[in-house]
């Protein structure tokens, strides 16, 4: 700090050309009486751009020339008067070398001042152009604040310190200056604008200034908008999740009726059955059983859906079990067997012999194979009998994975239909609820599959479902 004593003192006086002019030219006095008390035998021209630099640096090139002509003239006289030349011409060449190494000074000091001011202006107009408030301090000032914090502050001048703790009270406290590293990074805290609430973000560090001091540069950098929009994208995400569970709690209730009706209509039918049998009198009680047993096996199955539509809304996961498609298929088309037989359905199943476990939510694949199979029986129930087949296929797909194909010969889709097929609530159907298709891609899909479907040749459509082997 001691060295920085008369540095300051100089600059001080350089910034005030009417102290400093009026100074140089005292000097330029003081250096002639010297010369003139010496009778030149001390040398002292040189000393003239001591004066000469104080005016051009506080007042300019002007300044300067002006204090060069007045040094010129008053060494002149001073030896003139003297006549310490043995021929005037020499006294002349020494006035002339005088002059040129006077205004050569000038010319050199004013355009490196205006090389400085230049690279000064350019980092300044860099620091002004910044979208944030730049400041420099020291223990107890401020170095330099960029317009935006002077704008900010309402100020048109360096604002103080306690300006800017007072705005952003937490924002970079001067004390610790010195002890900032320059190689740490810029530490960044959260501040609050004490004024208009807008939050900024204030980074700190330590930076050598121009004098060689430590001093801190802060740099405010308004984030509202940032956290503006953080705070809506947290908003939004609560939002979707909520949205998200509705959308879940509504689709298992429509799950929940959608397949409920299967295993309902069923009972009803063989409730039916059984009370026909009772009213025929003569009844063989080895039938009545069997379609008692069957009417129990859906009414399980009833429960069993439940159950896991409850499980499903509670936690959304379904549970996964290593399933053999072979045999879930064959249980399918074992319960819609008598509506197989009713509408005279022909049935091939072909199925792969080494076909690989799954791992499956086997209750949502069965599921999604009895909808497959409805939806053919609903498609060739219009079709002449003999036509009604259906072929149903599982194999190997690549080579981590297994398909399922159900293909019918019923009417095909329409065109105009295909692209709506998926679509909850899409049906061409009178008491079609539109859902099945929709539930059985989401299904699929939960399982990392794929759903999809294509015109069969000679007539009819084929749904295939592929499924990861092993998948989790
Ligand atoms: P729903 O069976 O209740 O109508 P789905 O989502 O299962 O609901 O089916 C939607 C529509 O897709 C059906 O109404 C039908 O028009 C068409 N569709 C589905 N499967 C077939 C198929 N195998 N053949 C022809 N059309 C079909």
């Amino acid at each position: 700090m001691n060295q920085l004593g008369p540095t300051h003192a100089l600059s001080a006086l350089v910034a005030r050309p009417g102290v400093a002019i009026p100074i140089a030219a005292l000097l330029v006095v003081a250096i002639a009486v010297f010369d003139y008390a010496t009778v030149y035998e001390a040398r002292l021209g040189i000393l003239y751009l001591l004066p000469v630099a104080l005016a051009t640096a506080s007042g300019g090139r002007r300044w300067g020339w002006l204090m060069s002509i007045v040094g010129v003239v008053t060494w002149g006289l001073s030896f003139a008067t003297q006549h310490a030349y043995t021929n005037a011409v020499y006294f002349y060449w020494e006035c002339l070398v005088l002059a040129v190494t006077l205004l050569l000074f000038v010319e050199l000091l004013t355009r490196l001042q205006e090389a400085l001011a230049r690279s000064d202006e350019r980092f300044v107009r860099v620091l002004n152009g910044l979208h944030a408030a730049v400041f420099v301090t020291d223990d107890a000032r401020v170095l330099f604040a960029n317009e935006w914090l002077l704008r900010l502050l309402g100020r048109e001048v360096a604002p103080s310190v306690r300006d800017i703790v007072d705005r952003f009270p937490n924002a970079a406290p001067a004390r610790d200056a010195p002890d900032l590293p320059s190689a740490a990074p810029f530490a960044g805290t959260e501040v609050r604008d004490a004024v208009d609430g807008k939050t900024y973000l204030a980074q700190a560090g330590g930076i050598n200034w121009v004098d060689g001091r430590r001093v801190r540069l802060t740099i405010l950098t308004d984030i509202t908008e940032q956290k503006r929009a953080e705070a809506l994208q947290r908003e939004n995400q609560a939002t979707l999740h909520h949205t998200a569970r509705l959308v879940n709690l509504a689709e298992a209730a429509t799950t929940l009726a959608h397949e409920l009706n299967q295993p309902l209509n069923a009972i009803v039918g063989y409730n039916a059955a059984c009370l026909r049998l009772l009213d025929e009198g003569d009844t063989d009680p080895g039938e009545l059983a069997a379609a008692m047993e069957k009417c129990r096996v859906q009414a399980a199955r009833a429960g069993d859906i439940i159950q896991r539509i409850r499980e499903l809304t509670r936690k959304r996961t379904p549970t996964l079990s290593p399933c053999d498609l072979n045999g879930m298929l064959r249980e399918v088309l074992g319960w819609l067997a008598d509506d197989l037989e009713r509408i005279a359905v022909q049935v091939t199943p072909v199925l792969a012999a080494a076909l690989p476990p799954v791992h499956a939510d086997r209750l949502l694949i069965e599921q999604v194979m009895l909808n497959l199979v409805n939806n053919a029986m609903d498609a060739m129930a219009s079709m002449p009998r003999d036509q009604r087949a259906l072929h149903v296929v599982t194999e190997r797909a690549g080579a981590d994975g297994v398909r399922i194909t159900i293909a019918d010969r019923g009417t095909g889709i329409a065109a105009e239909h295909a692209a709506r097929l998926f679509t909850p609530f899409f049906t061409t159907k009178t008491q079609g609820l539109g859902l099945g298709l929709a539930i059985c891609r989401s299904v699929v899909e939960l399982h990392g599959g794929r759903l999809w479907h294509e015109p069969r040749r000679g007539g009819g459509t084929a749904f295939h479902f592929s499924l990861p082997a092993g998948a989790s």
